[in-house]
């Protein structure tokens, strides 16, 4: 490439975007002072780094933590760990940062700049945090043990399996691929889980047009290698179709001129919409701007089975079955339990759920002092229907056997915290407080209700619990609330802060956890990105591709990954993504 012409794109590329934008940028980067994990950056003390296990209080209470992703990164970033002796357990020794795991697939961002070692973040908090590079295989709650075991296959020396004990355990191993049972996915799809998927999806990827360009291959052959299928029209999946496209259009034509008329990218959605789990307007936008990509969007097809050569699937609205060849395919269909906590729920009464269960505090429902988090667990939000008698018997002081507005308005915060639900209703149905709902069955306002009709102004609240979403937002929100709670739990104990409790005297200890929705972006490539915003607002465009880079610059975990990642994208911009395959 010239000078000239290394400016020229330089110059382009810059120029497109409105100047907002770039200010925007800018100001994020140099202003933001960190992200939801971001952990202080400070110089440490070297005279405390050396805690060792023997020297340690042995009356702290000692605390393991599983995993090391957005949940429990989240926990120990804010935790005090001057109280707990704390043991983290990984079989990863870095965070990832999973939300630029796609940019990954294609080179735009390195694999080394999206995480950050545990052992950096462990240091940054005096070392005080003990780390062990292994997997959790059991969990013995009964007698509070764990059994764990050194994961990688070498010939190093010594026992690989050791167990632990724990006071308190916090569970945030995540959530593995969930294949359906569907044949063939495991030994013939790639995932985008890891950041190792998306290392072997960019070398398939380069391979795919290594092969189609190969002397020898009829056009029929070469098609077929370079035929990428993508199931799953969810977030993960249309982010790497619009990924795939914009480095096949960006550098692969320019490097393989042969072939590229052949390239095909096919996106296969069992339901009628891609991004059916965001606001209609980005789903609609979505499908659009793949349609004038040529992106194939298959919506209504269920796939069967995948083998090394094609993909089966049942077209859900004729019944039929057709098979495709591919040189790709990337599954991306969801998330389900991993095997080690599927055994554990067995145990502990939980054998029928699909995903482990917390209470609102987080606590695992059916064992003592076990927390979970993440996407490994889902609340189980207490129904109002549930407690409606004991709340009644609650706010009814005088025990009148009526409920007049006063008695209500005074319990009223109390149940907006304990069930969320019913202030979604109220949402829902856009009334103003709670007392709104007390009318006689004619629909006219009323003083007092007994408890049947209390009864009948909130039953149809629970109709209104919704299951989080498994998402990083989420699942760093729960690990920054459960520290709070944990820093808190001694000088708490007699002072509880939570509302109060229907089914039996005083407080709760703490307040229950709730999430904060701040919205969620959809890239959809050509510098072009869609948002959902609190409040209802959504914003498509060049411009919500500015706020994307801005948004994602400033949630990096570190100054160090957030320079890495700023200057990847640089680097794109000015010579393009690098097709090696390494
Ligand atoms: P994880 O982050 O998966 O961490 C689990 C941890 O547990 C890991 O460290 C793992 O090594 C460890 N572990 C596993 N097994 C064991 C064991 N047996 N013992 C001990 N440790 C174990 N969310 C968003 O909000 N926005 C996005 O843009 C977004 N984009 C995404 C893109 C991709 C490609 C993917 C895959 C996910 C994306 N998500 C996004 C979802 C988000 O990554 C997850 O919701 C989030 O990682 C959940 O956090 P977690 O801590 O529960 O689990
Ligand atoms: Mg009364």
């Amino acid at each position: 490439m010239t000078i000239l012409s290394f400016f020229t794109r330089a110059s382009r590329a810059f120029n497109g975007y409105p100047s907002s934008s770039k200010l925007l940028l800018l100001c994020t980067l140099s202003l933001s002072g960190g992200g939801v994990v971001a952990y202080s950056e400070a110089q440490v003390d070297a005279s405390k780094t050396s805690v060792q296990v023997n020297e340690k209080d042995c009356k702290k209470k000692r605390v393991v933590v599983l995993g090391t992703g957005w949940a429990g990164i989240s926990f120990l970033k804010d935790l005090d760990v001057s109280a707990y002796d704390v043991q983290v357990v990984s079989p990863r020794n870095y965070f990832a940062f999973t939300p630029l795991l796609p940019s990954v697939t294609c080179g735009t961002v390195e694999a080394r700049s999206i995480v950050e070692p545990v052992r950096n973040i462990i240091k940054k908090r005096n070392g005080e945090i003990q780390f062990w590079e292994a997997e959790c295989m059991k969990i013995d709650a009964a007698n509070k043990k764990l059994l764990c075991r050194y994961t990688v296959e070498n010939n190093l020396v010594g026992n690989d399996e050791f167990s632990l004990e724990y006071d308190y355990l916090v569970i945030a191993v995540g959530a593995q691929v969930n294949t359906f049972n569907t044949p063939g996915v495991l030994e013939n799809c790639h995932f985008l889980k890891e950041l190792e998927d998306a290392q072997k999806i960019r070398r398939t990827v380069i391979d795919c047009f290594e092969k189609a360009v190969l002397p020898g291959l009829s056009e029929e052959e070469r098609r077929i290698n370079l035929h990428f299928v993508i199931v799953g029209g969810g977030p993960t999946g249309v982010e790497f179709a619009a990924e795939l496209h914009d480095f096949v259009q960006e550098d692969l034509v320019n490097l393989y001129p042969s072939v590229k008329d052949m390239v095909k990218i096919t996106v296969i959605q069992s339901g009628d919409h891609i991004l059916n789990m965001f606001d209609e307007r980005i789903s609609s936008f979505a499908e659009q701007k793949f349609q004038r990509d040529g992106i194939e969007v298959q919506t209504g097809s269920r796939v069967i089975s995948v083998s090394d050569k094609e993909i089966t699937m049942k077209l859900k609205a004729k019944g039929e079955i057709c098979s495709v060849p591919h040189g790709l395919v990337v599954w991306s269909t969801g998330v389900e339990t991993r095997p080690f906590v599927k055994d554990f729920m067995g145990k502990i009464g939980q054998a029928n759920r699909r995903v482990l269960a917390t209470d609102e505090w987080l606590r695992v429902k059916g064992c003592e002092d076990v927390y979970a988090l993440g996407d490994c667990a889902t609340i189980n939000q207490r129904k109002v229907m549930e407690d409606i008698a004991a709340i009644f018997k609650a706010a009814d002081k005088d025990n009148s056997g009526f409920l007049t507005v006063e008695e209500f308005k005074d319990v009223i915060d109390d149940i907006l915290e304990r069930y969320p639900q019913v202030e979604h209703y109220l949402k829902s149905k856009h009334l103003r407080d709670v007392t709104d709902l007390m009318k006689d069955s004619e629909g006219n306002d009323i003083d007092e209700v007994d408890i049947e009709g209390f009864k009948l102004a909130l039953c149809q609240a629970d109709s209104q619990v919704k299951n989080l979403p498994a998402t990083a937002q989420v699942a760093a929100q729960q690990g920054a609330y459960l520290s709070k709670c944990f820093n808190r739990k001694s000088k708490w104990k007699d002072n509880p802060e939570g509302p109060r409790r229907f089914r039996g005297s005083g407080r709760h200890q703490f307040h229950p956890f709730q999430y904060k929705h701040l919205g969620q972006f959809a890239p959809l490539g050509g510098e072009q990105a869609a948002a959902e915003l609190p409040g209802d607002w959504v914003s498509v465009g060049r411009s919500t591709q500015w706020l994307w880079y801005s948004v994602y610059a400033s949630k990096q975990v570190s100054w160090r990954t957030r320079v890495l990642v700023v200057s990847d994208w640089t680097r794109r911009f000015i010579f393009g993504r690098d097709s090696s395959r390494i």
